[in-house]
């Protein structure tokens, strides 16, 4: 395979293909055009069509800077959106997707481009980052409205769950994202992970990303709880 590679802003994209060869909802195409791209990062070409059309878990290592935020959005919002069409409207759904990240501020990081990603589905996709700065009954006011997408460190994630009985309910949950998990694990998120896994769905009914710039064996463990035979994409510098 070869591809045109070309960098736009640093992160190098890949003309080979579109957006639109991806088939998304048209509401997520015209956000992505909205926000100014045109073609994928290799690691975006590579992880959409993965997880999308095959349904695969993906374990990806891509420098920083190569695209890997919109490279699990865009699965975790078409996904959602696939499943809203198949259920009543209305009918409640509970949390559909989570993405974890390290720190309060790649919370924010995350969530700003998630709000630009669900500008024209806002009514199908409510969004939450649960690691802002929002007292604690603001917080849990606004999980009473059951958002199909939440962000946020791992620890807030289970600080939740363990303590606001009912707050947040799991058990229609699609997509589990970790992001920048070499720094989850280096922070020492590794026991919260595992309590929040035991409040997940089946394997087989959860799609999981895990995402990072460098990739260790401290990961297997990881893998070994989260994924079902996982799609491992590494982009090194050298390669691209
Ligand atoms: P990573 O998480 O791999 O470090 P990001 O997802 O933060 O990378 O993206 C890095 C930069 O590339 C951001 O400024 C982002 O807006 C930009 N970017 C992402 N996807 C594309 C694309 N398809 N075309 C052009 N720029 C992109
Ligand atoms: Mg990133």
């Amino acid at each position: 395979m070869s591809y045109e590679k070309k960098s736009v802003e640093g992160a190098y994209i890949d003309d080979s293909t579109t957006f639109e060869a991806f088939h998304l909802d048209s509401r997520l195409l015209q956000a992505i055009k909205n926000i100014g791209f045109q073609y994928p990062t290799l690691i975006q070409s590579h992880a959409i069509p993965l997880a999308l059309q095959q349904k695969r878990d993906i374990i990806a290592k891509a420098a920083t800077g190569s695209g890997k935020t919109l490279a699990y959005l865009i699965p975790v919002i078409e996904t959602i959106l696939e499943y809203k069409k198949t259920i009543d409207n209305g009918e409640e759904n509970g949390t559909l997707g989570i993405i974890l990240v390290p720190t309060r501020e790649l919370a924010q990081q995350v969530y700003n481009v998630l709000e630009k990603l669900v500008l024209y589905c806002s009514k199908d996709i409510r969004t939450l980052n649960i690691s802002s700065d929002m007292s604690d009954s603001v917080l849990s006011t606004l999980l009473m409205d059951q958002p199909e997408i939440i962000v946020g460190t791992p620890g807030k994630l289970l600080d939740l769950l363990q303590t606001k009985i009912n707050s947040i309910s799991l058990n229609e949950l699609k997509f589990l994202v970790v992001d920048e998990v070499d720094l989850v694990l280096t922070f020492g998120y590794q026991d919260d992970l595992n309590k929040i896994g035991e409040y997940l769905p089946l394997k087989k009914n959860l799609q999981t990303f895990l995402m990072s710039a460098t990739l260790n064996d401290d990961i297997q463990a990881l893998k070994q709880k989260f994924c079902r035979s996982p799609a491992i994409l590494k982009f090194n510098d050298e390669e691209i």
